[in-house]
């Protein structure tokens, strides 16, 4: 018996007899490994734990606990959807491409009697079931072209005939389970027993191929995990998710809203949103201030010729909105940094003068496909906590620490964890190596200093410098993009920075833009579902409603109302002839932090008792010292 040599990623080598699979292999290390074990890579390619192997070669196993066994696993799933979806309807359905997606997987079929609805998802998921109990096994075959295109004709499969013929390959794979045939690539599961816990949940319209003149399918989503705890874990963090949508929470709450009359992707904030915009507005500047930032403002329109200088007209029109006024072509502005160029240029700049850090919320306006515009997520029109920080050379490595320390100190008032990741010197670039080195030391540096993780993206940075993304994580273990520190070789060049060095002659700054936050719309989605909806009492635009039990306290409640709103706390008063029981459920779902429920014996004492939306009441205390607890709440970021 001929003999191939394995080696196995950790080096070592295994000597096995012609045509044993990775399963084999996997069994003769341990049971274990050879149960987990759902697909291979041989000599880099993804193969079936069946496959036979005829060479020497190399070989990695791929496991459940993978994400790309995980991807095997989904994938062999949407098979098993599109079985059990055959089965039961027979020729009514044809069935068209089943990717594995994150999170899930889904498959889009074609149907002219047949519609998919939510109410047959437990038939379809119990047919599943049934097939995955058989435990039939998933076969391989390879035919030629010819074939598949006749076998599929002659399951009246017209998608996949279409598919096959516009393969430029001469042999064809396709994967059998019982009487469900699927052309694949694969790898797939060795058998529909492995299949363990699945859960369809929606289903939408999808033009075939994902063009508009094509016919309409039904794609349905689907998700899939290697145990039914993991699935359940899951179901119940999608059903959390919903609850906290903020697109739903901004209506609810009243803080926002979008309006096809005023077009897609632009916010309109509502008297709450505005307020909590605010305050977020009024600490980023505060917070700015304290850390030697200066305060600027450019206009909103700039000359086209000045994005023509910075270069984004070249390489970034196609995002960017026009406009023209008196034979004169302007660019609404997509970034801020052109103004506070300018304004660097307009004094003759000394070392001394360095580092200079120019501070902005510059509302920026961007193009972006109707296709992808998502709630305060992904909008047209946003505001950024933007700034540029121009230094010395030598200046680099403390000011990239000092924005790292900036983002700690914000992300730990909002209670974020977040990750860290660095993009560096891509193929092809600008400036010399001399400048890279430095830049990418300064940012390496300062993250070893964080004592944080973090993921390096080798030759994945702009060509016009290296950078830190920072990604938070929220309450649900969601990862949004927030800060990004990014240095940049171009802009001083194409503007001519300089500054005068400690030797007299002229040199050329370092740049940096950096946000903290990032768009303050989608940082706002993010904190509405962080807290779902339950902000804390400095970010709350109403922090406490004054709620009177009967009539008789009217005069008393209007009393405290004024007086707190005078003191500067955010409240409002609800005096209606209600009774009190329906005025305290309102207050909750307006998710309001303190209910001050004015009764006859807070009258005779003068106080007020406050009462938190957990349920939690404090003590009656004189209206002063409530003043006194909610400023000192807010100066702790409470
Ligand atoms: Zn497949
Ligand atoms: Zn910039």
């Amino acid at each position: 018996m001929s003999m191939v040599q394995v080696e196995l990623p950790d080096g070592s080598t295994k000597e096995v007899p012609e045509g044993s699979s990775p399963k084999d292999i996997a069994s003769s290390i341990g049971e274990r490994l050879a149960r987990q074990s759902v697909a291979a890579r041989v000599d880099g390619k993804l193969v079936d734990v069946t496959y036979p192997l005829h060479q020497n070669c190399r070989l990695e196993l791929i496991t459940l606990n993978s994400p790309e066994g995980l991807e095997v696993y989904r994938h062999s799933a949407a098979h098993l959807m599109a079985h059990a979806v055959k089965e039961l309807y027979g020729e009514d359905v044809q069935v068209t491409i089943g990717p594995a997606i994150e999170n899930g997987f889904y498959y889009d079929f074609y149907s002219d009697t047949h519609k998919f609805t939510p109410e047959e998802f437990d038939k379809i998921e119990a047919k599943m079931a049934e097939l995955a109990k058989m435990d039939l096994p998933v076969e391989r075959e390879e035919m030629s072209r010819q074939s598949a295109i006749e076998l599929f004709r002659s399951l009246g499969e017209q998608y996949k005939v279409e598919l096959i013929e516009d393969l430029a390959e001469e042999t064809v794979s396709i994967y059998r389970q019982g009487t469900f045939v699927d052309l694949c690539r694969g790898p797939h599961l060795p058998s529909t027993g492995f299949l363990k816990a699945f859960k369809l949940t929606s289903v939408a319209g999808a033009y075939w191929r994902g063009d508009e003149r094509n016919a309409m399918l039904q794609r349905v989503y689907a998700t899939a995990f290697p145990d039914k705890k993991e699935l359940r874990a899951y179901l119940h963090k999608l059903e959390e998710a919903r609850k906290r949508d903020h697109r739903k929470l901004g209506k609810e709450l009243d803080l926002f809203s979008f309006s096809e009359e005023a077009g897609a992707g632009l916010v309109i904030w509502h008297p709450k949103g505005a307020l909590l915009r605010t305050l977020l507005e009024d600490f980023e500047k505060r917070e700015h201030l304290k850390r030697g930032y200066d305060i600027v403002m450019g206009p909103q329109i700039l000359r086209t010729d000045l994005w023509k200088t910075s270069g984004h007209y070249d390489n970034y029109r196609e995002n960017m909105y026009f406009t023209e006024v008196e034979g004169q072509s302007y660019g609404i502005k997509p970034m801020n940094c052109l103004s506070h160029m300018l304004i660097y240029r307009s004094h003759i700049r000394s070392y001394r003068d360095l580092p200079l850090r120019f501070f902005e919320l510059g509302t920026v306006h961007r193009h972006e496909k109707s296709g992808v515009l998502h709630g305060l997520t992904r909008v047209r029109g946003f505001t950024q906590d933007d700034a540029h920080i121009l230094c010395t050379p030598e200046q680099l490595d403390g000011e990239i620490k000092g924005v790292l320390e900036f983002v700690s100190d914000v992300m730990g008032k909002f209670g974020f964890e977040y990750e860290l990741e660095i993009s560096t010197r891509p193929e092809k670039a600008i400036g010399s190596d001399q400048d890279w080195d430095r830049a990418t030391n300064a940012l390496m540096s300062a993250l070893k200093d964080t004592g944080l993780p973090f993921e390096i993206n080798e030759g994945d940075g702009a060509f016009y410098g290296p950078k830190i993304d920072v990604k938070l994580k929220d309450a649900l273990d969601r990862r949004w993009q927030c800060a990004t520190i990014q240095c940049d070789f171009t802009l001083p060049d194409r503007f001519d920075l300089t500054y005068v060095g400690r030797d007299g002659e002229k040199h050329r700054p370092v740049m940096v833009h950096r946000v903290i936050l990032g768009s303050i719309e989608r940082f706002i989605g993010v904190l509405i579902e962080h807290y779902a909806g339950n902000f804390p009492l400095w970010l709350s635009p109403v922090q406490a409603v004054v709620v009177n039990v009967t009539d008789n306290q009217a005069e008393y409640a209007e009393e405290i109302f004024r007086r707190l709103r005078a003191e500067g706390v955010r409240v409002k008063k609800d005096l209606r002839n209600e009774k009190l029981g329906f005025k305290i459920r309102e207050a909750q779902l307006e998710k309001i932090p303190y209910m001050l429920v004015i009764g006859d014996k807070e009258v005779e004492q003068g106080t007020v008792s406050p009462r938190h939306r957990s349920g939690k009441n404090l003590d009656s205390m004189a209206p002063e010292d409530f003043v006194a607890f909610v400023r000192r709440e807010c100066m702790e970021y409470r």
